[in-house]
Formats: structure tokens, sequence, C-alpha cells
């Protein structure tokens, strides 16, 4: 069966692409031209039954990915399906199952069987579960897990094929060495064995598997910078070119691409990076790891992160992969899921307002509109988070009748700056002037950016709960 890619690069306009176009509001030959042309990707594995399909590139809304997963030490089955509920509840345009504890294939394919939006995995981290020393992974094992998963029905894969024996030396001298965990088990790999990465001398193979199964790589950043000490030197822009070379080998299996990016870098070398990028990769998608623009924030970085993703998604990035508040602190759970989504909705949209997509700034005109008439459940349903929104205004103003009240608790009745204003322009006859007809059913805004920002149906991805009634038995029967 042909990939995406191949289907759009012979002028085939499929299901998946129609779909796509519906849902950014675009042309159907314009999705398949960007998609043959390399600039877009439709994750999408034949075996995915549940996907509702979804694209990534610059021209279009700018996505967001969640990390899910479980570790060695943290996490269960119940809490991976619940995380995934709350990830797509709250927005998420893919998620990463990062899991490296028990049960992988168990909560891989209840993801996969549930979720709406593409899965992504790194199959090097299933690979070191399977041996006792990273030494002895052998090129073998590696294709074997790339094509169970494969099988398994994952929509996108971070290999990290770009780090080379010879960057290596590169990292010497770093403040923070290799930070991507993909990244330092290749290294150690390289270093015991005296040989090259076999993700890179096995490249074609793994094309090949990818070809098959509709598979999109994610070319991973295994040198990225975990500092700002270390943003931008020469092991970072060494395997830049490498993963250049290796989109064009990709696109040349007819497999589709994305090359993913740092990391820490201060504000001001954001659009530098995207730039750079985009020209050594040929335009392919753009997948940035935040950017954090300051390290002195543990238990803030998915605002330090939500900062350096706003500049990276205004100059040109495809998708963001969120960072929450437990980043570099331990396992985030739920609630860290929800406020990561929320920082990088936040960074997604407004980069995408700054950057001028179509109707992007619709969402922002009708909101504003809802504040300035006091419409109190017209500005909670467009929020963002209508939940949280409503939750902070009913904990110091509980009831209905405070639903129509022209102040809140913030400055009270008599400070009210906008009732105020309001009342002297009634006095002089201005109100009427004022435009307040945004229509967002109109809007030419992708779907990904209107509210309410959980576009996905999260019917079929049950909570823990319901998950228990549903498939423990199951699984445990599998144990
Ligand atoms: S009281 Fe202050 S914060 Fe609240 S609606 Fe009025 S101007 Fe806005």
């Amino acid at each position: 069966m042909p990939t995406q890619l191949e289907h759009a690069r012979d002028g085939t306009v499929t299901p998946a692409m129609e779909r796509v176009a519906e849902r950014e509001n675009r042309d159907p030959e314009f999705v398949r031209q960007q998609v043959a042309d390399g600039q877009a990707v439709v994750p999408k594995n034949h075996e995915h039954a549940s996907l509702d399909p979804m694209i990534i590139g610059r021209e279009f809304a700018t996505k967001v990915n969640a990390n899910i997963g479980n570790s060695e030490t943290t996490s269960s089955r119940e809490e991976e399906l619940q995380k995934l509920h709350t990830a797509v509840h709250y927005g998420a345009d893919t998620v990463m199952d990062l899991s490296t504890g028990a049960n992988l294939d168990e909560i891989r394919e209840m993801q996969i069987e549930h979720s709406p939006v593409p899965v992504g995995t790194v199959p090097i981290y299933e690979a070191v579960t399977r041996v006792d020393d990273v030494a002895d992974i052998t090129p073998d094992l590696l294709l074997d897990v790339i094509e169970k998963q494969a099988e398994q029905g994952v929509d996108y894969m971070t290999v990290h094929a770009g780090v080379l024996a010879e960057h290596l030396p590169l990292t010497d001298g770093r403040t923070t060495g290799i930070v991507s965990r993909g990244g330092s088990i290749l290294a150690q790999w390289m270093e015991e064995n005296g040989a090259q990465n076999p993700l890179f001398t096995h490249f074609e193979e793994i094309c090949e598997i990818f070809r098959e199964h509709d598979v999109t790589f994610s070319l991973g950043d295994g040198l990225r910078p975990g500092s700002l000490a270390d943003a931008g030197d020469d092991a970072q822009f060494a395997e830049l070119d490498t993963l250049g070379e290796l989109t064009r080998v990709a696109w040349d299996h007819g497999v589709q691409v994305m090359v993913e990016g740092p990391g820490h870098v201060p504000m001001d070398e954001i659009r530098e990076n995207v730039e750079r990028q985009q020209e050594v990769c040929d335009g392919a998608p753009f997948y940035v790891l935040g950017p954090l623009v300051t390290d002195v924030a543990p238990g803030y970085d998915h605002i330090t992160s939500a900062i350096g993703a706003t500049e990276a998604a205004r100059a040109g990035a495809a998708m963001l992969c969120y960072v929450t508040p437990k980043e570099h602190l331990g396992l985030p759970d739920a609630e860290d899921v929800r406020d990561g989504m929320a920082a990088y909705r936040i960074a997604a949209h407004a980069g995408d307002v700054a950057a001028g997509l179509p109707g992007a700034r619709d969402w922002d005109d009708a909101l504003s509109e809802a504040r300035y008439d006091f419409d109190w459940n017209r500005q909670f349903d467009l929020a963002l988070d209508p939940e949280r929104a409503r939750d902070y205004h009913d904990q110091t103003l509980p009831g209905d009748n405070y639903e129509d009240a022209r102040f809140c608790s913030m400055c009270g009745a008599e400070f009210c700056s906008m009732r105020i204003d309001q009342d002297a322009r009634d006095a002089d006859g201005e109100m009427e002037d004022i435009d307040a007809d945004t229509d967002l059913s109109a809007s030419p805004a992708a779907d990904v950016n209107l509210p309410p920002v959980g576009v996905h149906d999260t019917s079929d991805v049950p909570e823990s709960a319901e998950f228990e009634d549903d498939r423990a038995d199951d699984l445990a029967a599998d144990d």
C-alpha cells in the first residue's frame, strides 16, 4: 500500500488529505502538494484505525505534542490511559509514548487502540529494556523492535540516526554533555562497541519498514543542547547536517519526514535555529522540544519553554513538544499534563497569531468581545481551558447572580475599569460605535485554532475508572 507521500507524488488526494483539508480549512490540492513536496506530513500508520488524520507543516496551524509514558519507577497502565485522555482532552495533536518501564507492549497497544491522534515512540527505549547492557544491543534487535512497533500501528518514531561517532568528540567540554536519552544511549553504544551508530548504518532498512507501514520519521536530535551554554555548538549543527542528508534518503524511499530540534536556546537565537533547519533539511517540518530560553526555573519549565516555543512557532516551527512543570524533576502526572498542554496551546496559538495564519486572531477577538460585554458564560466557553476559567471566577464569586455582573473580584464593583469606561461611553453615546461581531463559525482558521481547544472527540479514550471496567480483566489474563 503506498504511503501518503507516494500518493501525493502520484497526484492522488487521499481521504486522509481530504479530512486534513477540512480541519485546516484549506484546499485539498494544496494539502496534497505540501505533502508531495515534503513540506508537511500526515502521520498515519495503515494499522491505526481510530486515528482522525492531522497534518504537520509550517503552512498549517502549529501543532502540540504531549509526551506520556511510564518510567522504571513510576506510573501504571491505568495512569497511562488517564494521561492519554487528559492530553487529548486538553488539545494534544499527537502523543508520544516514552514508556521505559513495565508492560510496554500492552500500554502501546492500548494507546493506539484508543487514540484519535497520532502516536509516536522512541524505539531505542524498548531496545534498552531487552538487554542487560546497552552495549549488547544489536542492529537486528533494533530492527525487530522498530518492525514490531510499526506493525502495532505506531504513526511516527523518533530515530536518532544523525548521532555519528565522529560527532561525539564535539560534545567534549560541554556544560551539560549529551542530554537526549536516545543520544546518550547511542553514544555509549558506539564507544563500547567501537562502531558507527547502527540506526545510521541500517537507515535504509528502517526506511523500508517505515514505507511498508507508512510510519513517519521524526529524526531525533540526540546532540541537542541541554543548557544555554551549549546552544548552537558544533555538535548540534554537525548532527543537523546529517539529519538533512537522512531526510533526503527517507524521501527517496517514499517515507514522510519531520526533524526534531532543540532544546535549550537563548531567545535571540531561536529564529536562526528554525531558519537553519529549514534550509539544511529542505523545508521538512521542524518539531521543536521547547526550547527553554533560560535554565534557572526548574518547577516552571513549562513557562520558560513555552516562551521559546512561541518564538519558534512564529519563525516557522510546525510542531511543539510540550514541557511540563516537572521537567528535569520527575515524571509528570495528569495535572502536570494539563498545565503543560495549556502552556503549549498558548504558545502555538500566539505563534500562529503573530505569524498571520488566516483567521487565527478571530478567537482572541471573540473572547475579548465577550469580556467587554461581561458575558461571563461565553468568556468561559471560549477560554482555552474553560474548566479552569470558570473555577477561578467562581472561587470568589460563586452563584448564577454573578454571571451577569459588571465586575469580578479582582477590582470589585466600584473600581471595575471596564464598567467605568462603558458608563462614560454610554453617557457620550459612543457604545454603539464598538464593533463586536466576530463570528467564529465563519472564521477561516483551522479547527485547531478555534475553541474549544480540546477539538478531538475523547469519547473513545476511556479514563482510568472506565479502563478498569473495560480492560483490566483482559490485561490481567495476559499477565
Ligand atoms: S473588575 Fe477588573 S478584572 Fe474584573 S472585569 Fe472589571 S476590569 Fe476586569
